[in-house]
């Protein structure tokens, strides 16, 4: 079994150089015999992308769907980023969910299925609809079958106001005693909900118990206390909620801004009151993009570094998900510069250097 030797401040918390070996089996302070020196000061046990599409790629108008080749490549993408630990927050549950959630020099996974909403409530080209009448059994099925997470779309523009307007207003997907029931029965079941959610109804579903908040950007000072309260996290997905081009119509651009703004002053809260925020690159964006764009958005660079591992780790980890024993490496503080974590000077996962 290969075992490498660190010797690099030990991240997000560390201050002074330390020395560590790691192997296939984990951690240790001990040497371990022939180990291979890593290059790299500055080390983290690997990052976590809690919102990701493994299963998808980001298309001209809205995600496309892979086959299981896409998948992986996908997932080799993430590893060379420095990403150990991946939530698909939904996709083709034909592939999510026959991938192995464990592959020496991949991230590890778990996975949600399908993204559940009525027919004409989800991007057309990736949606498997499901009816509200058979929501709870289609969610029930995708559990037994190995996901963890059920993804429900709790609001999304109607198809037929989406085809009239880039702008289109997003609606609740499902009555909320159909989404109650849907909680209970995943909650009773040992799964998780993860709720992709734009606009104001992010209160009710806070209440009714979801686990994390995908999105989130109608969230207000109260609902976040509420889920400081009920533990629940916030994925706040930067790349995609601010993405606009120089090109952009002038309504997006504003939206943009006036997201920027608020999320500039709830995720400094969040944060302070003990919300699990976490990272999530969706399909348009990356783990190291999105812990820069949480310190654009005023989190302290260590917060923002904590969101991407030891935060989400430790949310993870109450849905089943292990980390593997992985180390990714820098030759610069990322907590100085985010840039950084777009450079990992090596990354091992399961015993496999990658980078
Ligand atoms: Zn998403």
């Amino acid at each position: 079994m290969t075992a490498w030797r660190v010797r690099a401040v030990l991240l997000p918390d560390g201050s002074e150089v330390e020395e560590r070996w790691v192997s296939a089996g984990g951690w240790s302070e001990v040497p371990v015999g022939d180990a291979q020196d890593l290059p790299g000061r500055l080390a983290l046990g690997g990052l976590v992308d809690a919102h990701s599409h493994v299963s998808f790629a980001s298309g001209h108008a809205g995600p496309i769907a892979l086959d299981r080749h896409g998948a992986e490549a996908n997932l080799d993408r993430y590893a060379e980023d420095g990403v150990v630990l991946i939530r698909d927050a939904g996709g083709d549950p034909r592939i999510v969910l026959a991938l192995p959630t464990v592959s020496p020099g991949r991230p590890r996974m778990v996975a949600a299925g399908r993204h559940l909403a009525p027919h004409g409530m989800y991007f057309e080209a990736v949606h498997l609809p499901a009816e509200p009448g058979e929501v709870v059994d289609v969610a029930l099925a995708e559990l037994a079958a190995g996901a963890t997470w059920v993804k429900l779309v709790a609001d999304f523009p109607p198809a037929a106001a989406r085809a009239a307007s880039p702008m289109a207003v997003a609606e609740p997907t499902y009555p909320l005693d159909v989404v109650a029931d849907l909680v209970s029965a995943v909650h009773a079941a040992g799964g998780r909900i993860a709720a992709h959610v734009t606009t104001p109804v992010v209160t009710d579903l806070v209440r009714i118990g979801i686990d994390s908040v995908e999105h989130g950007p109608a969230l207000d000072e109260e609902t976040i206390t509420a889920m400081a309260v009920m533990g629940t996290a916030w994925t706040p997905t930067l790349c995609a909620l601010l993405s606009s081009s120089p090109d952009a119509p002038v309504e997006r651009r504003r939206l943009v801004a006036e997201r920027r703004e608020r999320l500039s002053q709830l995720l400094p809260i969040a944060v302070r009151q003990g919300v699990p925020v976490l990272t999530g690159s969706d399909v348009v964006g990356s783990v190291p993009r999105e812990v820069a764009l949480l310190v654009r958005c005023g989190l302290e660079p260590a917060d923002a570094l904590r969101a991407a591992t030891t935060s989400a780790t430790r949310f993870l980890r109450l849905g089943a998900a292990v980390a593997p024993a992985a180390v990714v490496t820098y030759n610069a503080d990322p907590r100085d510069d985010p840039e950084v974590l777009t450079q990992p000077a090596a990354v091992v996962i399961d015993g496999v250097r990658v980078r």
